[in-house]
């Protein structure tokens, strides 16, 4: 639509035409589209930086770390890697996948048999998906397979839920393409480099929501205002505190589709060295398995060549990450590499950070899962906007590429597109 025909949507009583709650990728991709089509958009930011979960910091480490999302998932059809590359943004290819188990590096023929066997049993995840069963994972994993822990640790690494809690309707709308790409400077880095031309209010948190009257008014740490409608997007675990207070009450379907949508966690911990101390080519995916009685883990050695190993959790592991002590962490972390590289390994460890999604207050968890028996087909449910004027976008409310950074992007792309036809249909309509 025309800039100008936009003028005509304009509400004269609001101080704005939308209010988006947070500065994630799904707000910042929602305000971009608002603003290029002439509405006034103003963002409110809790946290006091842009990105939400998406965070590069180069302080811990001394080299970019994104301590949320740091690949781009379906790289082949992934807008924000489209955008990369016209924001001098870098990113490298597929990893290089290996493993080593009980007491050695596993040869290529090896590794393909793992992987092959891991592969066998998502695919009997997602069968059972595709065939309208909505059940636990867990069911149709077998039992001590010399693969299962490799196989559950990937699980509950990229769905941030033990297989227990994994639905099988998740897995069959994942449209995951298989690509998944590093970013070199971070997907932080990329989300302030787009939200530049916005106006975003950091330190700013919405507590309330008054959709009773025209319009909507947000009660906000920096007062009251006034807006034609407001677009939601913090995550499933803010929706269900009641931190944002709702006038009148959110409808029971709408309450029930957040509680089927929990939040799953998935912890990382990286670690620097001097110089790249490992005896792989850098960008090597290494998942250890130490021996029966100790869990798998995986670690991205000098992801985009920086001297750091990164360590990924999900599900209980994740828990444990978060709660336990930064040393107890570190030393699990670097148990895990003297495993496969020898004890000097240790030696060349210089620092470590960990991350605690787990328990920020402003996401409190680090991506959606779908509980199984019915949680999936809910996500349509969170996308639904309330009473004409209050929008919802968030990766949980995207249907195939939820608990992704692109998938959030898309979700506020396809929520401003609903804000614009609401308000257009509004002005139609007096
Ligand atoms: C450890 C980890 C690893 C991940 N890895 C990847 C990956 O490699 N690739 C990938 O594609 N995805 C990954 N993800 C997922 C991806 O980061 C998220 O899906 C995506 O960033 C979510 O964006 P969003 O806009 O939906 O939500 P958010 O980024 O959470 O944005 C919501 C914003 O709302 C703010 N907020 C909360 N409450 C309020 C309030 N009351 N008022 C105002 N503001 C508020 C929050 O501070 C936040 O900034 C990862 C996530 C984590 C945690």
């Amino acid at each position: 639509m025309p800039n100008h025909m936009h003028n005509r949507v304009r509400r004269r009583n609001a101080d704005w035409d939308v209010a988006v709650i947070g500065a994630g990728a799904a707000g910042i991709a929602a305000g971009l589209q608002l603003r290029e089509a002439g509405l006034r958009v103003r963002i409110f930011e809790a946290g006091n930086r842009i990105g939400g979960r998406a965070w590069t910091e180069s302080k811990s480490l001394g080299v970019p770390f994104d301590r949320g999302c740091a690949w781009f998932h379906c790289a082949d059809r992934n807008p924000l890697r489209l955008l990369a590359d016209t924001h001098g943004v870098h990113y490298s290819g597929n990893p290089t996948l290996a493993y080593h188990v009980d007491d050695h590096l596993l040869s290529e023929d090896e590794a393909r048999d793992l992987r092959a066997a891991v592969g066998a049993d998502v695919e009997a995840i997602r069968r059972a998906g595709l065939a309208g069963v909505d059940r636990s994972a867990r069911e149709y994993l077998m039992a001590g397979a010399y693969h299962a822990a490799v196989r559950d640790y990937l699980i509950s690494a990229i769905n941030g839920v033990a297989p227990e809690a994994y639905a099988t309707a998740e897995a069959a709308a994942d449209d995951d393409t298989g690509q998944d790409w590093i970013v070199r400077e971070g997907i932080g880095h990329l989300l302030q480099q787009l939200a530049r031309p916005l106006s975003i209010t950091t330190g700013c948190a919405v507590t309330a929501v008054d959709a009773s009257g025209p319009g909507v008014q947000l009660t906000t740490g920096g007062g009251r205002l006034r807006a034609a409608c407001v677009l939601i997007t913090v995550s499933t675990g803010v929706l269900a505190t009641g931190a944002i207070r709702f006038r009148p009450s959110v409808p029971e379907w709408k309450a029930s589709a957040i509680a089927a949508v929990p939040m799953g966690v998935a912890e990382k911990v990286g670690i620097r060295f001097q110089g790249d101390p490992f005896p792989v080519p850098p960008d090597t995916y290494l998942v250890v398995q130490p021996g029966p009685d100790t869990p798998a883990f995986g670690l991205h050695l000098c992801p985009a060549g920086h001297p750091i190993a990164v360590g990924y959790a999900g599900g209980p592991l994740a828990h444990w990450l978060a709660d336990a002590t930064m040393g107890e962490v570190e030393a699990f972390a670097l148990d895990h590499l003297a495993a496969a590289f020898g004890n000097a390994i240790r030696t060349r460890a210089v620092r470590a950070t960990r991350t605690n999604w787990r328990h920020d207050p402003l996401t409190l968890g680090s991506y959606s899962a779908a509980r199984p028996n019915g949680g999936h087909a809910q996500r349509h449910a969170l996308a639904q906007p309330l009473w004409d004027r209050v929008y919802y976008a968030g990766e949980a409310t995207h249907v195939c590429d939820f608990a992704t950074a692109h998938g959030a992007w898309l979700s506020g792309q396809r929520a401003a597109s609903q804000v614009i036809e609401g308000l257009t249909n509004a002005t139609a309509a007096r």
